[in-house]
């Protein structure tokens, strides 16, 4: 990694919705990968023990690589748990391995145990990021509620099925106790729709609902549900790597293309969007 001066518009996002499956990490990995395709620097912080993130963006994660875990419990500092993905100069990962599965319960009696990951970013101030994106587990326990005190926007993937917005109420009373007594920048900046079937009337209720609660906050691209897209993370890419002119990929390059553009919107007149 390079050390240049901060950009001046970092964003941080953490990329959360304790429901599993709806796309969290695929989100992560690929809206990564499409801001770097931009000219953008995106690491991707994956704080899920599962390590799905890591996986897609190919890098290493057995256990005792420097990951998550040790930057969490102070071990390792962020800089030094940072690795390049192999697939571009501009993506970098700080993994997760299986040892964060039991940090849920270290964290617990640590001392500022919601401000560890925020505290530990602070190492990278001086590295050159345009984006930090987490990729939260599923579920709102201190690992996530550490991403959501270490992020200004909140990214919430929604999967276009049934139950779609179930638990997402319960979600946003986290995020506002966390704004209240946490981290007042914190906002909801971005929903996107996932898993979208075009060919079922559901999918476009879903859509419409999410919107009509969301407004702004949805991208207007929405992914659609493609096997492509499931594919990749098997061969340790993401779509974009993995199949550039598939409509995953398009679909994927656009929310990047948006989610960047909100972000100049932001600099030209200096107020936060949203
Ligand atoms: P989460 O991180 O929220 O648990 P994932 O991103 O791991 O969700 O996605 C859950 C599963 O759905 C994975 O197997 C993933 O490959 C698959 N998936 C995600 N997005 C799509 C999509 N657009 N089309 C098809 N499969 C998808
Ligand atoms: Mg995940």
């Amino acid at each position: 990694s390079v050390a240049l001066p901060k950009p001046a518009h970092r964003r941080t996002l953490t990329i959360a919705n304790q429901k599993g499956g709806v796309g969290k990490t695929t989100t992560a990995v690929n809206m990564a990968a499409a801001l770097a395709l931009q000219g953008l620097t995106v690491l991707v912080v994956d704080l899920d023990p599962q390590g799905n993130a890591s996986t897609a963006l190919g890098v290493e994660h057995h256990s005792g690589v420097p990951s998550s875990y040790e930057v969490l419990i102070g071990e390792v500092s962020a800089r030094a748990a940072i690795q390049q993905s192999p697939h571009s100069e501009r993506l970098f990962c700080i993994p997760a391995t299986i040892d964060l599965a039991g940090a849920e319960i270290e964290l617990v009696s640590m001392v500022a145990r919601e401000g560890r990951l925020k505290t530990a970013l602070t190492d990278l101030d001086d590295i050159d990021a345009d984006f930090v994106l987490i990729d939260c587990p599923p579920s709102l326990g201190l690992l996530t509620v550490n991403a959501l005190v270490a992020a200004s926007e909140v990214l919430i993937p929604i999967q276009c099925e049934y139950y779609a917005l179930e638990g997402v109420g319960q979600l946003l009373r986290n995020i506002e106790l966390v704004q209240a007594h946490l981290n007042p920048a914190l906002h909801v900046s971005t929903v996107i729709l996932t898993m979208y079937d075009g060919r079922t009337k559901l999918a476009d209720q879903v859509a419409e609902e999410v919107r009509k609660h969301f407004g702004d906050a949805v991208l207007r691209a929405v992914i659609p549900r493609s096997v492509k897209v499931s594919e990749a993370p098997g061969y340790g890419m993401t779509v974009l790597d993995y199949d550039p002119g598939s409509r995953g990929a398009m679909s994927y390059l656009d929310a990047g293309r948006e989610l960047a553009a909100r972000s100049a919107v932001a600099t030209s007149d200096g107020t936060q969007e949203q």
